[in-house]
């Protein structure tokens, strides 16, 4: 059944939330370790000594002047050893396959490298036989096969032309990304690599992938957030939390008449060009899509971490959040019947966007008692349904 809840905490929120602040960053101090280890090399050091080494071992990782290297990531362990991840081109082409780390140890010497392909790179010509146009139509068509029965629009697609050494003797192809949206509003995404000589397909993937990006969000300052990359553009949509979502209501109300719903506002999930969401003001409609994410993945790691729950309902599936839900709407409200969290944007006089951490914990917490104790909201029990989101949502806030 639907129903709705209120609890608006403005001015108790922003007090808490200090104290938190101020009492994490004693605990930061009091637990840091810094002052007795030696200091661990940065990134630009691991860099340069990766540098060295590539210039050192060129003929061991099958590295000439044809090739040209560019670091993606670096990571330096707790020891002081380093990692550095390179991207390779061939004659300016990027090479699929062609990424490899750089092992170094805690005084920067050279311990060993991996490689995604120990193949030789040597090609006859950079010239495609199959044009780009070509390559596009071939990659829509797979993305449409993927998707039979579902009506795409939108449909977009972008060949780059590399060298691919993952599958055998390394080619010349096309790796083109085509995207669409679904019935639905969602982006679907297929990534296919086409032989640029002969126009055989080599492989084909849908290219939904994890990704690590960050938000500005209204009432948490900068957060991580993990999300799904589709094809050049990434959703609100975190894979490792069940598929956790956070969708846009477009300032629509749902239609429910005794808890049965006839419309329902949408949940169109929020995408992104670079993975880096919002601006921390609520000028950008992603700024509390970020709070409201980020809510669903702090209470997600507190129930898993701390009782071990797996998801609201224990089952590893992740609920799903819309944010501007109808207008100057002043609360925020589970609903069994969706299994999802809706937040409404406040009059902007009294309230801002409802979506801060301790309203997401408090409203999730009530999704975890329907599924548990199913407390009737009347009376006694009502009051303990209450009282126990009220506390949850403190301990995930805390948390
Ligand atoms: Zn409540």
């Amino acid at each position: 059944m639907s129903r709705i809840r209120q609890h608006v905490r403005g001015s108790r929120r922003l007090a808490t939330t200090g104290v938190a602040v101020s009492s994490a960053a004693l605990l930061a101090v009091a637990l840091s370790p810094a002052a007795h280890a030696a200091p661990r090399p940065t990134r630009a050091a691991a860099v340069q000594h990766a540098t060295s080494a590539l210039r050192a071992h060129a003929s061991s990782l099958g590295l000439d002047s044809a090739q040209a290297t560019s670091v993606r990531d670096v990571i330096v362990d707790k020891d002081g050893s380093q990692h550095v991840r390179y991207d390779r081109t061939y004659h300016r082409l990027p090479v699929l396959g062609g990424d490899f780390v750089v092992h170094l140890g805690p005084d920067g010497g050279y311990r060993g490298a991996d490689r995604a392909s120990r193949a030789a790179l040597a090609l006859p010509s950079t010239m495609p036989e199959v044009s780009a146009p070509e390559a596009a139509d071939l990659a829509t068509n797979a993305l449409r096969a993927a998707n039979l029965g579902n009506r795409l629009r939108q449909v977009k697609a972008k060949p780059q032309l590399i060298v691919d050494a993952l599958h055998g003797t390394p080619r010349l192809a096309w790796r083109t990304d085509a995207v669409a949206l679904d019935s639905l509003g969602n982006p679907v995404a297929r990534t296919v690599l086409t032989d640029a000589r002969t126009g055989a397909r080599i492989d084909a993937w849908d290219s939904i992938e994890t990704a690590t990006g960050d938000g500005r969000s209204l009432y948490s300052g900068t957060v991580p957030l993990e999300t799904t990359q589709s094809g050049s553009s990434y959703q609100l949509k975190d894979p490792t939390r069940g598929n956790t979502y956070t969708g846009d209501a477009a300032n629509k109300t749902d239609l429910c008449i005794f808890g049965i719903c006839i419309s329902r506002a949408p949940s169109t999930v929020f995408t992104d060009t670079d993975n880096h969401w919002g601006t921390g003001a609520t000028s950008d409609r992603s700024s509390a899509a970020v709070d409201a994410q980020y809510g669903t993945d702090e209470t997600w790691d507190y129930y898993k971490n701390v009782h071990g729950r797996n998801g609201i309902a224990g089952d590893g599936k992740g609920s799903y959040n819309r944010v501007h839900y109808g207008s100057n709407y002043n609360n925020a409200f589970w609903d069994d019947s969706c299994f999802c969290m809706t937040y409404g944007d406040g009059d902007g006089t009294t309230f801002g966007p409802l979506v801060a951490l301790d309203v997401a914990g408090h409203e999730m917490s009530h999704g975890v008692t329907s599924k548990t104790a199913g407390l009737t909201y009347s009376g006694e029990s009502g009051g303990l349904n209450e009282a126990t989101s009220d506390i949850l949502g403190t301990m995930v806030e805390w948390y």
